[in-house]
């Protein structure tokens, strides 16, 4: 496990791999490598790229690793929405355009799969991430479709986000204005080729003069991701966001956050699957079968399964730490 956590840390690319798969499963040994990686991480500049289907993510992702590239940097590229080409969800024509980003060696590109056992998607992806940045990727971008609560939580694992739009979305721009934007670093238009980019883009700014300003305004840009075009100032104001992190209190308060998050989530994995025994139906305790047939309310059978756990820990430990 040491070596492979060396091997992953001087950038092998199937240590890497490995690794992810590892932690990916749950597995104590993918527990081990993040204990290993942990003081190696907090270096990479970590990206969410977020918005509907069909806006365009993908190539825009792939445009803009083109972009760190040219800038000398080396990227990791993490996506999560099944319906990415990198996950394979896409038609051949989708591939072809992604290959940019998978032939490039100073490019890992990981795609995960939403299934997620034990932590879920969510712990997976910030599980990912922080390996790609402990290998020595400078950028690392998370791209994920949606606009849901999981949208939210996995954007948490991200300094600049990303929220990316179209034109020709009709309604749906309300609900997403009314939601996603409060999450947005920088708003993208994509496919400013077709009619309608530049009013879109007007719509959006209106819609962020209305919220109370906070000393970074994210900036409404247009891009052409399928020729490149805008993704150079794309990248550039990416930039000019880490400088704002950096220097102020931004970058110290989200490596806060990301250290609240990490923790909360790992305890409440553990004492999950230490209190509340198997995800499997067949395997569950009497309590859960209860809920289930009205007997029990789920209150009551959580806290006689907790007091339960206490019961067993304190029989293991009979010095009796409190
Ligand atoms: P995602 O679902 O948001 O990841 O979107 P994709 O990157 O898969 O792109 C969806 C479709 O939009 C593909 O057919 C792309 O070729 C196309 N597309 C991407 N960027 C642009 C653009 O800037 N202009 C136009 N006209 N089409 C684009």
């Amino acid at each position: 496990m040491i070596d492979l956590v060396q091997r992953l840390l001087s950038g092998d690319k199937r240590a890497i791999s490995r690794a992810i798969s590892l932690v990916e499963d749950d597995d104590a040994s993918g527990w081990e490598i993040m204990k290993g990686i942990h003081p190696h991480s907090g270096r990479a500049h970590i990206i969410g790229v977020t918005g509907p289907p069909g806006v365009g993510k993908s190539t825009l992702v792939d445009a803009l690793a083109g972009e760190y590239r040219k800038a000398g940097k080396t990227v990791g590229i993490v996506a999560i929405d099944p319906t990415s080409p990198f996950t394979g969800g896409a038609l051949l024509g989708d591939r072809i355009r992604m290959q940019r980003a998978s032939l490039d060696p100073g490019v890992f590109v990981r795609s995960l799969a939403t299934r997620g056992k034990g932590g879920g998607v969510s712990a997976a992806t910030g599980s990912t991430a922080k390996i790609l940045d402990a290998s020595g990727k400078e950028v690392v971008i998370i791209e994920t479709a949606g606009a849901g609560q999981s949208e939210v939580e996995i954007m948490r694992h991200a300094h600049s986000v990303i929220v990316t739009l179209a034109p020709g979305l009709g309604d749906d721009i309300q609900a997403i204005k009314a939601g996603i934007l409060e999450i947005a670093d920088v708003i993208v238009v994509n496919k400013a080729d077709l009619e309608g980019a530049a009013r879109t883009a007007k719509d959006l700014e209106s819609a962020l003069e209305l919220r109370s300003r906070g000393p970074w305004q994210p900036p409404v840009l247009l891009t052409v991701a399928r020729d490149g075009r805008g993704v150079g100032e794309l990248r550039e104001e990416l930039d000019e966001h880490l400088a704002y992190l950096k220097s102020g209190p931004g970058w110290s308060e989200r490596q806060a956050l990301a250290a609240l998050a990490e923790v909360q989530d790992i305890v409440a994995r553990r004492l999950v699957r230490e209190v509340g025994g198997s995800d499997s139906w067949e395997e569950a305790a009497p309590q859960v079968k209860a809920v289930a047939g009205r007997e029990k309310d789920p209150y009551t059978a959580a806290d006689e399964l907790i007091q339960q756990y206490i019961r067993r820990i304190r029989s293991q430990d009979p010095a009796g730490r409190e």
